[in-house]
């Protein structure tokens, strides 16, 4: 099979440290500015930044639809941080929509100010035993989510920072800002799949 190509959403927030990640793991990053780089992508991801910024730049760069479209038809789409509030279907207080793509509500900026950014090693079990190391910055949470959705990670509180439905994926927290590259292969693997899905199909 071609290397697998993952597209990142790169109009604003930690873009750079995704595209970095996804080179050290034999992937082929894709900086998407444009509808037209949407092409030839097998997944995207959207970063972590600013959620009121980067939908604000979503409309600004017609991005919006497209991605809309690619996300309903399969496209395995992971948001970090402020990219889970882009993906969500509950966005909270936003000032725009969000892609509304993931069956999951988000409340922005949970932790409040008092602790704005920590860290904290989470049980992942798709991910193998051992735990990863999350940093959290003015993260927000799950506080919803629906039936298909399969919680990836909870804080020791019960509060769910990581999830998936099918092909999409939210994490509360920035893999992107570790050395540990296994979110992005768990995208990455998930992505070769519906690849590995579609070829079949067109044959
Ligand atoms: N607080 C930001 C927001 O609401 C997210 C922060 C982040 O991505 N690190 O969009």
């Amino acid at each position: 099979m071609s290397v697998l190509r993952i597209g990142v959403l790169a109009v604003q927030g930690d873009f750079a440290e995704h595209i970095e990640l996804l080179r050290r793991i034999g992937v082929e990053p894709v900086e998407v500015r444009l509808p037209e780089h949407l092409g030839a992508i097998d997944a995207l991801i959207i970063p972590g930044g600013e959620s009121t910024t980067i939908t604000r730049l979503l409309d600004i760069y017609d991005l919006r639809a497209p991605i809309k479209r690619l996300g309903r038809a399969g496209m395995p789409i992971w948001g970090t941080c402020a990219g889970a509030i882009v993906l969500a279907k509950g966005a909270g207080d936003l000032d725009r929509p969000s892609l509304g793509l993931m069956d999951i509500d988000v409340r922005r900026n949970a932790f409040g100010r008092q602790v704005d950014s920590f860290e904290a090693d989470l049980d992942v079990g798709t991910l193998g035993d051992v735990p990863f190391h999350a940093i959290f910055i003015r993260a927000p949470v799950i506080h919803h989510a629906g039936d298909g959705v399969e919680v990836l990670a909870m804080l020791a509180d019960g509060t769910i920072v990581a999830a998936r439905e099918g092909h999409l994926l939210a994490t509360s927290f920035h893999p992107e800002l570790t050395d540990d590259p296994r979110f992005h292969q768990l995208l990455a693997a998930i992505a070769e799949r519906s690849h590995r899905d579609r070829d079949r199909a067109s044959k």
